[in-house]
């Protein structure tokens, strides 16, 4: 996913207009709730207090519900690669403490007055994103990811319509969001295994809908991680013939076993060339800088290849001649939309698509990062935030108890 970005450009014009039409106005809360929620409440996190410090156990604070919010109680959180740069501080500066996680997955423990499309004990998720302008063209459009004025990220963003505060991710007991950008988790997905869907799986399935994939044509995925794994299943699950390009010899039979067609290993020489003039579409997801060129290569007329990942260092420049002499696309993509994110879950519960994950206790969340980064992890692992509850500090254990 993106880099979440500390400051919104014209965070204060989206302020102003939301306080014009009363947002930010006190929220009235149900009767025994009043109190505990009149200024929010403390739940057990895991997070970074500095580029340095690694992730340990924090005591954050949930806003209090406002008529629009979904109170969630976190069951699961996947770890993205882009927790990983956040918290260690390699997107540069960030606002600390810092509590990272944007594929959220839990069950509705309150709602707000005016919320309708939730009810108490739902299965539910939450992605990248807890909220948007709303007004922009793109935010009509439903792509709000493509906010004009800058989304709100899930965590390490400046939040606007709740005065300003840094939003803090679902390393967490809890979370509390605004109704629209909540999510219905299908029943039928396992809920571990739901969660990266909530950014890789979303990320993956935006580029192929987009591109309007359809069932028998050809498929290449580049790089066969966290996103790559998703991107495979979900193009399989589209009727795609899907080809996986990997370095890695090892990971031949591993991409087979996820229901890939046919597996390129780019270490070997000359398999690139044959592979030229086969590929309809190119899911790119490697993060790491690399050439691009010899993937157009794979492209037959009219195909494209998106980029999903931001490298970190420059690229070789794109061919021309490559795209003109195909009619080629070469484009990018960014998570997706509310409404696509909706329509991905619905597609995962009706074709039986998860991620594959490793469950992991708040304890090993350090060692999980560290295994990620040397790509030791088939092919996410999945934070059990029940796990959280014991790191809590005596007054979110004392919460506990009041309900
Ligand atoms: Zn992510
Ligand atoms: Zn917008």
């Amino acid at each position: 996913m993106s880099p979440g970005r500390p400051v919104i450009p014209g965070a204060d014009k989206v302020r102003r207009t939301l306080t014009d039409q009363g947002g930010e106005s006190p929220s009235p809360v149900r009767g025994s709730e009043a109190e505990a929620s009149s200024s929010g409440r403390e739940v057990a996190a895991y997070g970074a207090t500095s580029a340095q410090s690694g992730l340990v156990p924090l005591t954050i604070r949930r806003r209090a519900l406002k008529p629009d919010d979904v109170e969630i109680d976190i069951d699961f959180c996947g770890l993205c690669h882009s927790d990983v740069h956040a918290t260690r501080g390699e997107w540069g500066e960030r606002p600390w403490p810092l509590v990272p996680g944007h594929e959220i997955v839990g069950r509705v423990r309150r709602v707000g007055d005016d919320v309708r499309s939730f009810s108490v004990g739902e299965r539910v998720g939450v992605g990248c994103m807890v909220d948007s302008c709303g007004e922009c063209e793109n935010c009509l459009d439903g792509v709000e990811q493509f906010c004009d004025r800058g989304n709100v990220l899930t965590y390490g963003s400046v939040d606007p319509r709740n005065g300003g505060e840094i939003t803090q991710g679902g390393y967490a007991q809890r979370i509390v969001v605004t109704e629209k950008f909540v999510l219905h988790v299908p029943e039928a997905l396992d809920p571990a295994a739901a969660a990266p869907l909530l950014c890789a799986g979303i990320t993956t399935y935006s580029p192929l809908r987009y591109f309007g994939v359809e069932p028998g044509e050809r498929v290449g995925v580049v790089g066969l991680g966290g996103l790559g794994h998703m991107a495979v299943k979900l193009a399989k699950a589209m009727g795609a013939e899907v080809t996986v390009f990997t370095r890695s010899a090892r990971k031949a039979d591993a991409a087979r076993e996820l229901g890939a067609d046919g597996v390129v290993v780019t270490s070997e020489a000359g398999a690139l060339e044959g592979a030229q003039r086969t590929l309809d579409l190119v899911i790119d997801t490697v993060a790491a800088p690399h050439d691009v060129n010899p993937y157009l290569q794979t492209l037959r007329l009219d195909g494209a290849l998106f980029q999903l990942s931001l490298p970190s260092g420059t690229m070789a420049p794109v061919d021309p001649g490559l795209l003109i002499r195909r009619r080629l696309s070469y484009g990018g993509s960014l998570i997706g939309g509310i409404a696509e994110t909706q329509e991905m879950l619905d597609f995962c519960a009706e074709h039986g698509v998860t991620a594959e994950v490793e469950l992991v206790s708040a304890d090993e969340l350090n060692t999980a990062y560290d295994r990620m980064v040397e790509g030791d992890v088939k092919y996410r692992f999945v934070l059990d935030a029940t796990t959280l509850a014991s790191t809590g500090t005596g007054s979110a254990q004392a919460e506990e108890g009041e309900e």
